[in-house]
């Protein structure tokens, strides 16, 4: 064999199957090959497991991917390159022209320019309402055949708590499917309820350091098999790198949730008492219109706490740039706690009459909190807040 051969065909490892690596290796391989074209063509048509090219599946994905969908208390999982294309890929594989969407003023941005933006094109049709209006949902679901209901609980920015279980029977009762972007509450949260599809951004939570993007879509098998083939034509597959990150970051998803909400609360409780804190929106605080619902349907609350500062732009932008361990910038769900001023939050507005759904205030500020020690973020935030209001 010339040595410009055998650098295309090197050396294999195989290991004996009593001698296994703790760590899942990353698969970096875009083709995986059977012995014989026989078995590759069984395959092909989905009689023999196995592995063929990895914009359809990869070893390394198909871990996270039960991992993931075990953790939902589901049975498959597709996984994205980012959330936003899980919440694509979902769409555009469940709906068709003519179908009508029932969406919220209280939904992630760039889920709503998905729905009526995009969707609308196609011709698929939607109705926006606020997700507290449950009887308004029930009429619109007996008024009008509709295909899905997508929604999220907390929402963003606020954490308004929906009430998972009763907009989920009413769409059953309807015929429609329920699509839940369950990003900020985790994969520990909500499987009990009766939600069709739960969406995640793997970017947040999951992968848990800022470092890498990705998004999951997970259902029962039956629900996702009848998506696979349009999300894998529409070719937004995770790349096996990223998947391997983010598996390293389930290893520790407890243990920082856990120490997010209790930072989360703490500085909640902070801000509650604090005289130029008009409001706290935080679902663990027993004066939060939802706390009761968090309570029955969630184990924990999050780790993202909203507020309403005694002022506009001008206090904000003093606040948030007086913190010393919250940096300003989007996103959510890491290790380091983050603000968004209320300069920063333009796009969470809707226009139109439901405006005040949307409950975003002049004086808005949302944080992610983060696993650093609360008494430093806390007199962190103490100190911003005095030299926001300095005369
Ligand atoms: C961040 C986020 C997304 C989008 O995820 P990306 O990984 O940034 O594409 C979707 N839904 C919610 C609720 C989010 O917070």
């Amino acid at each position: 064999m010339d040595p410009s051969t055998r650098v295309n065909h090197p050396p294999e490892v195989e290991l004996a199957p009593d001698n296994r690596p703790l760590v899942g290796p990353i698969y970096q391989s875009v083709k995986f090959s059977f012995d014989d074209s026989v078995e590759t063509e069984r395959y092909l048509r989905g009689e023999r497991e196995g592995f063929f090219y990895s914009r359809s599946s990869n070893p390394t994905l198909r871990q996270l991917e039960r991992l993931l969908a075990e953790l939902q208390g589901r049975t498959d999982c597709l996984l994205t390159g980012s959330g936003v294309a899980a919440i694509a890929a979902c769409l555009l594989a469940l709906c068709k022209a003519g179908d009508h969407v029932l969406l919220f003023a209280e939904s992630y941005g760039p889920t709503r320019y998905l729905v009526q933006g995009l969707l609308g094109r196609y011709g698929v049709r939607h109705r926006l309402l606020s997700i507290d209006d449950l009887d308004g949902i029930e009429r619109a679901l007996a008024e009008q055949p509709t295909r899905l209901v997508v929604f999220e609980s907390p929402t963003n920015p606020i954490t308004k708590i929906a009430d998972i279980g009763r907009i989920s029977e009413s769409a059953r009762r309807h015929g429609a499917l329920t699509v839940l972007d369950n990003t900020f509450a985790g994969f520990h949260n909500h499987g009990a309820q009766p939600v069709d599809v739960y969406l995640h951004s793997l970017t947040k939570y999951a992968s848990g350091h800022g470092d890498v993007m990705g998004g999951a879509i997970i259902a029962e098998a039956s629900v996702i098999t009848g998506m696979r083939r349009d999300v894998t034509m529409l070719g937004p597959t995770l790349d096996p790198h990223a998947a391997f990150l983010i598996q390293r970051g389930m290893r520790t998803y407890f243990l920082r949730y856990e120490r997010q909400c209790a930072n989360a609360l703490a500085v909640a409780r902070f801000l509650a008492a604090h005289p130029r804190v008009r409001r706290v929106h935080y679902p663990g605080l027993a004066d939060h219109p939802g706390h009761a619902l968090a309570q029955r349907q969630m184990r924990d609350f999050g780790a993202v706490v909203s507020f309403d500062l005694d002022g506009g732009i001008a206090e904000g932008d003093r606040f948030a740039n007086a913190l010393r361990y919250f940096s300003i910038s989007a996103s959510i769900g890491s290790t380091e706690s983050l603000v968004m001023p209320p300069r920063l939050l333009g796009g969470f507005r809707v226009a139109g009459p439901l405006a005040a759904a949307a409950a975003i205030e002049p004086g808005t500020v949302r944080l992610s909190i983060g696993v650093e020690d609360p008494r430093d973020l806390i007199e962190d935030l103490g100190g911003a807040l005095d030299a926001a209001f300095a005369a």
